[in-house]
């Protein structure tokens, strides 16, 4: 993206002088942990001994931290983070979101006009055709690269695109995801791999990751006495949930899905972001302007979907990312300085616990997608509307064809469908998209934050705990705590080491927060404040 600013430079021949300010940070590293919940912080603080425990102990920890929207997915949890506003501004308003003219779906980075980079890819395959352009808002990256014209170095990665795409942003450097080859990138940001990244391809491929066995990082018996496997799915490759697994024999099963939710998942991606540090010689800019890494880590989602978060896996995922984050900083500290980058830890969503293993003793229940969807469906024909107006259920969102409604009875039967909805038991409230926009109640505030004008007719929640998903492991997706409670760290020079925080804050609040670091604007739809940190950035 830097032709960009190259060309605004020679057409307006403005040269921004900028002023050096010693105390900015010389890199900003933003962490993103797909799927971590904010106990996950604390539940194992005491097996730390790495990266987690480093920034329990060097940084300033907000505990109470929590997205602001529903419905609560991977897209715009990292699209938040990153332009500091709620998915009704920043345009990301699911993973993938249902579009009624075509009747098929938006997958959140897709861009048919951009091309798939990368050795052996087919350019026009759609593992490649991914870009920002459904992001609505500057990101606070972007802003960086404006206020520095374009002399910051932004990159991104991730096991997936929109993790990496929405931290680089619109005129980030590069955004880095990982296909079966290794990782690749698309035309929105380069024509070929740098030479650096088609080295470690070659010599880090995904195969290489996967052997030996992945079993118990530590003693056994430091692990719940309880097994949830009569609740957990098999991970990608694997026959059964249970230790140990043989990563060969994954990989030959699951092949890259395999290694996703695997921790080489995560440990490939600390050696890519690392070897991008050195090779890029982040941290190194000119006095005053600050680099960045972006980093989201998805292993720990894809276990967690498959085996829940009370599994020995994903405690297990949590041990060795702790060990992995240990060896990033370390290897941070040697090439940029301890004192010179600054961390942000976070992550995109929470998850719930599997109901089934909560039923006996809770009301939680589960509802295969499928079968929720045509119970809701034999309701709302019950109410009169006529079935082939339903067009679609996705994202706790009813979709229906205004145009086969005569204009009478359009809000006739939009009622009548959230009616229809309100009497399945699984359905805790539901709402016209027309209350939602006017409604204080927190739950309408949620879905109001959450979506737009391309959104569905009516809303509808789950009872709190009730999944809509396999019998198995776990998802995410409401705005119950549970899904939007997660952590927030900061840790680096100009924090307070041990720091504590318990007051509520918003996700958006972490883009505003490094934009005062470094003195620059503020995300273009930006709608968090920055936090209070005791941070010796600031005048
Ligand atoms: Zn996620």
């Amino acid at each position: 993206m830097k032709r960009i600013f190259n060309s605004l430079v020679l057409v307006f021949g403005v040269f921004f002088s900028i002023t050096a300010h010693a105390q900015k940070p010389k890199l900003i590293v933003s962490i993103v942990v797909d799927q971590m919940r904010a106990d996950y912080l604390t539940r194992w603080a005491d097996l730390y001994e790495g990266g987690f425990k480093d920034l329990l102990i060097n940084g300033e920890v907000f505990y109470n931290a929590h997205y602001t929207y529903a419905p609560t997915y991977t897209g715009p949890g990292h699209a938040s983070i990153y332009t500091g506003t709620d998915p009704r501004y920043h345009g990301i308003i699911a993973n993938d979101w249902y579009q009624p003219e075509s009747q098929d779906f938006m997958y959140c980075v897709e861009d048919f006009d951009v091309f798939g980079v990368g050795e052996g890819l087919d350019p026009s395959a759609s593992q490649g055709k991914r870009s920002p352009k459904n992001i609505k808002s500057t990101t606070w990256t972007d802003e960086l690269e404006l206020a520095t014209d374009g002399a910051s170095k932004v990159f991104g990665f991730s096991l997936k695109d929109r993790g990496a795409i929405t931290a680089a942003g619109h005129f980030g450097d590069g955004a880095f995801w990982l296909d079966a080859s290794g990782f690749i990138t698309s035309t929105a940001y380069m024509e070929e791999l740098p030479v650096w990244m088609q080295r470690f391809n070659k010599k880090y491929s995904p195969d290489s990751y996967m052997k030996g066995s992945w079993d118990y990082a530590r003693d056994r018996s430091l692990y719940p006495s309880t097994y949830t496997n009569a609740y957990e799915r098999a991970p990608k490759g694997a026959v059964s949930a249970d230790f140990p697994y043989d990563l060969a024999s994954l990989y030959k099963a699951g092949g890259i899905e395999a290694l996703k939710a695997s921790p080489a998942g995560n440990q490939i991606l600390v050696d890519v972001a690392l070897t991008a540090v050195k090779s890029e010689k982040l941290g190194q800019n000119r006095a005053g302007v600050t680099d960045v890494l972006a980093i989201s880590f998805s292993s720990t989602d894809y276990i967690g979907h498959a085996t829940g978060i009370r599994s020995h896996e994903t405690m297990d995922m949590y041990l060795r990312l702790d060990a992995q984050l240990g060896e990033l900083f370390k290897g941070l500290d040697e090439m940029v300085g301890a004192d010179s980058y600054i961390v942000v830890l976070t992550a995109d969503h929470g998850a719930a616990q599997n109901p089934r293993l909560m039923e006996d003793v809770m009301p939680t229940a589960n509802w295969y997608p499928a079968d929720l969807e045509s119970e809701l469906r034999s309701l709302i024909a019950k109410e009169g509307v006529p079935s082939e107006a339903v067009l679609n259920f996705s994202n706790e969102q009813v979709h229906l064809d205004l145009k086969q409604l005569g204009d009478a009875e359009v809000d006739d039967w939009v009622e009548a469908t959230r009616d229809a909805l309100l009497k399945h038991p699984a359905i805790a409230e539901a709402w016209t998209m027309e209350e939602i926009r006017i409604s204080p109640d927190p739950f309408a505030v949620l879905r109001r934050n959450g979506t737009d004008k391309r959104g569905g007719q009516v809303y509808f929640s789950l009872h709190p705990g009730h999944l809509s998903y396999s019998n198995d492991g776990t998802t995410h997706g409401s705005g119950y705590t549970y899904d939007t409670h997660v952590p927030v760290v900061f840790m680096g020079n100009g924090f307070n080491p041990r720091s504590r925080h318990n007051e509520r804050i918003g996700i958006k609040d972490i883009a505003p927060t490094l934009c005062k670091i470094l003195d620059i604007a503020f995300p273009s739809a930006c709608t968090g404040n920055p936090l209070w940190v005791d941070a010796g950035w600031a005048d």
